[in-house]
């Protein structure tokens, strides 16, 4: 099971990223933007003003070409002289009015004498005839009397005379105009005149559409006109025409040339697109970002998931147990009952794992994990420490909670068979426990999970498949576990520790006792009798197990040489069979003590028949064909397959305690028993049947037809003399079926 992650965790964005980002793109856009529309303006302006100048020029320049075409018909003698000395009409309008009109386009043009009184008058191109009033027209005037203040020049004879001449802008019956007026004099000089006397020419251009539309057409402006109510507008520049006196006259407006307003016109949408891109671009990357940020906080929480979790069952693993525990240790004080630690170990799991699989022992966890959580409930606390071994915290609040009866459950759920997706599996618990009280002083997790792993040795030792909770002694007997082996190996060395005790054989149909099974005791001066479940997987360990395996057989054959046609039995270890010396070792033995082959039974555990040793099958071959017999021991504890028996062929199974003290009617335990029974003699196999306590269990057996019987019913294991007694006797020898001869032989 995956952890997702939260929908707080999904819809997380990154705000401290998300905003400076938006902020810089907004503060480059409005940057940009300001530049732009600052820089456009700017150029505007420029324009603007670069388009003033050139009116004020392009307006001069008017004033200046009037000055000039008026005196080049001013300065003339011809003009002088018709005019002035010998007054022509006719040659005024010929030469004067149509020249002026029709080749420069004047509107007006008036000849007045000294005394500026009109003499000839031309209006858009014809004479018109002169008002009797004798004086000029009213806004000709003043500009007359300007210029008779101006010096005509009459410059030497022979020479061109420099006239009097002056322009300015006038309003004239409403319209404004350009007038320049220019005194009439010779242009060789050969016709001189009184200072003062002389005629003068006034040349009117009214400023209307016809000359705007000059101005535009040679300057390349735009829409440009005179107005007399002219205003700047964000499209129109005004340029304000003034006299000489520096009064308004007119405006010449215009339409503006906006360079910068037609780059910014041009460059708008495409700001607008690379705004839109990189806005785009932006989003892409933030939604990137987003995701990026996403994955990194989901992979953030699956590691601490993964950190805290086991990664088949999905329970909490080691390192989160432990936090656990210490947290409902802190808070026991709160809850209203004890709190429970269980430390839990399944039995032959080592069995389902080499024999099925891995895949079949993953399996098997998980589904022992969901029998867990289905006993417990949803506020126990469940985690897998490692390997078949499961930590368990459970503190009860509400009522009174009886450990062991949930101990109890806890065991029977997982001692129900598996059903797996290829096979079909059998494992058992054991259980450690302790108890925390919720006044008791602060204890530390490690000590406490310590404790319950004593606890669990404990049960495992005292036979598996049970529960057992925590004790003092148990500390001082794991201490003594420690120190087992360099008092095993003190032991090995001295002759008044280690002893062999036989524990009868019986067959079932005569109730006979046909033989026994040699059992080592240590009888430890210190800590007394130390069991052989305690010892011998110590010896196993240490390789100790040669010596007194030596020792236990040695003993063995000494008491079957005094009993021929007795059965004895010895246990073998593993180690001891893989040793390629240990068959000289045993006819060594029985060489020495004169013991018949045919009356040893090796008693093999099925753990041999899974590892595919080479050096464990010859031994077993070998002993076989010198007519010692095999017998597997302890059988249905392991993987129990009788097809590996062709490859170590025995002569024996020994059904486990485990099966017969679980005997009775009805009992699942019978069909399998039966089963096994039957299989075996197919197989041509003798069946023994181990820890037989009671009556009842011995007939159900004697129903199966299995051959032998062992257990207390009849006898435990008793010293040499004992047992060469019980050979010896034969009223003991024969155990009738009442319960007082068994206790006879008992004794
Ligand atoms: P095992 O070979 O299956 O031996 C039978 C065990 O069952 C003995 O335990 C015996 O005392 C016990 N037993 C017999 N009848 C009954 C009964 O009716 N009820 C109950 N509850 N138990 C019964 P023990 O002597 O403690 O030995 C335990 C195991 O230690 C043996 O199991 C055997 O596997 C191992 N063992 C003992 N001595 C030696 C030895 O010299 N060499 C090796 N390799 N293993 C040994
Ligand atoms: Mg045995
Ligand atoms: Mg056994």
């Amino acid at each position: 099971m995956q952890p997702q992650p939260s929908s707080a965790t999904r819809r997380h964005v990154p705000v401290a990223v998300l905003l400076p980002v938006v902020l810089v793109l907004a503060l480059a856009i409005v940057a940009l933007l300001g530049f732009v529309v600052w820089s456009t303006t700017n150029i505007d302006q420029r324009s603007l003003e670069r388009q003033k100048d050139s009116i004020a020029r392009v307006l001069q320049f008017r004033r200046s070409q009037i000055e000039v075409q008026a005196t080049s018909v001013a300065v003339w003698d011809e003009t002088l002289i018709n005019t002035k000395l010998a007054f022509n009409a006719n040659w005024i309008e010929r030469n004067l009015s149509s020249r002026m009109h029709e080749n420069f386009g004047y509107d007006a043009l008036v000849v007045v004498d000294a005394s500026n009184k009109p003499l000839y008058a031309m209006v858009d191109g014809f004479a018109v005839v002169i008002p009797d009033t004798g004086a000029a027209h009213e806004p000709f005037q003043s500009l007359l009397s300007d210029l008779r203040t101006l010096r005509t020049a009459p410059g030497p004879l022979g020479t061109r005379q420099v006239p009097a001449t002056i322009t300015d802008f006038l309003v004239i019956d409403g319209r404004p105009a350009m007038v320049t007026a220019s005194t009439i004099v010779s242009d060789t000089g050969a016709l001189r005149q009184q200072p003062g006397s002389e005629y003068a020419l006034v040349l009117t251009r009214f400023l209307d559409t016809t000359v705007a539309a000059e101005i535009n057409r040679q300057y390349v402006i735009d829409g440009g006109h005179f107005t007399m109510v002219g205003a700047t507008t964000a499209d129109q520049a005004v340029f304000p025409v003034v006299n000489n006196a520096g009064r308004f006259i007119t405006f010449f407006q215009w339409n503006l040339d906006r360079p910068g307003q037609t780059v910014l016109n041009q460059t708008i949408p495409m700001l607008g697109l690379t705004f839109l891109v990189i806005g785009g671009l932006v989003m892409l990357l933030l939604n990137q970002l987003r995701r990026y940020a996403e994955a990194l906080e989901a992979g953030k929480h699956f590691s601490r998931y993964q950190a805290s979790h086991d990664e088949l069952t999905g329970l909490p693993n080691r390192s989160s147990f432990e936090f656990e525990l210490r947290r409902r240790v802190d808070m026991r004080g709160q809850c209203t009952g004890d709190t429970y630690l269980l430390m839990l170990d399944l039995d032959r799991f080592k069995q389902v794992n080499d024999t099925l699989g891995h895949q079949a022992g993953d399996e098997l966890i998980c589904a022992v994990a969901d029998r867990l959580k289905a006993v417990l409930g949803k506020d126990a606390l469940i985690a897998r420490l490692g390997g078949d071994e499961f930590g368990i915290v459970v503190s009860h609040t509400d009522g009174p909670f009886d450990v062991q009866q949930a101990s109890q459950r806890i065991i029977s759920a997982i001692g129900q068979s598996f059903e797996l997706r290829h096979y079909k599996a059998h494992v058992g618990a054991s259980i450690g426990i302790v108890v925390i009280d919720r006044n008791s002083e602060d204890v530390a997790p490690s000590e406490l999970m310590r404790k319950a792993d004593i606890a669990l040795y404990e049960a495992k030792a005292g036979g598996r498949n049970r529960a057992m909770v925590y004790e003092e002694h148990m500390n001082e007997m794991l201490q003594l576990q420690h120190t087992i082996e360099g008092e095993l190996r003190e032991a090995l060395q001295r002759d008044d520790q280690l002893s062999v005790v036989f524990q009868p054989l019986v067959s079932q149909e005569s109730r006979r006792v046909v033989g026994a099974e040699a059992l080592s005791r240590w009888a430890h001066p210190k800590f007394g009798q130390i069991s052989p479940g305690r010892f011998i997987p110590v010896a196993e360990n240490t390789g100790l197990i040669e010596a007194l395996g030596e020792f236990v057989l040695r003993r063995a054959c000494e008491l079957g040489a005094t009993a021929p046609g007795r059965t004895i039995a010895v246990n073998i270890s593993p180690t001891q069979l893989r040793n390629p010396q240990f068959s000289h070792l045993v006819f060594d033995i029985l060489h020495r003590s004169g013991m018949r082959p045919n009356d040893l039974e090796l008693e093999i555990t099925e753990s041999i028949l899974l590892d595919d040793e080479h050096v464990s099958s010859q031994n077993l071959r070998t002993f076989r064909t010198a007519g010692i017999k095999i017998a597997l021991d302890d059988f249905g504890t392991g993987y129990s397959s009788l097809s590996y028996l062709k490859r170590y062929p025995v002569d024996r199974i020994k059904i486990d305690r485990s099966f017969v003290n679980q005997l009775a009617e009805g009992h699942d335990s019978v069909a399998i028993t039966r089963a096994i029974v039957t299989l075996a003699h197919a197989m041509d196999l003798e069946v023994t049947a181990e820890g037989v306590e009671t009556e009842d269990q011995a007939s159900i057996l004697a129903q199966m037809g299995c051959n032998m019987l062992q257990g207390f019913l009849f006898s435990s294991g008793v010293p040499r003399e004992r047992i060469v007694d019980i050979f010896a006797d034969p009223a003991n020898a024969l155990v009738s079926r009442g319960s007082r001869a068994i206790r006879a032989i008992s004794r």
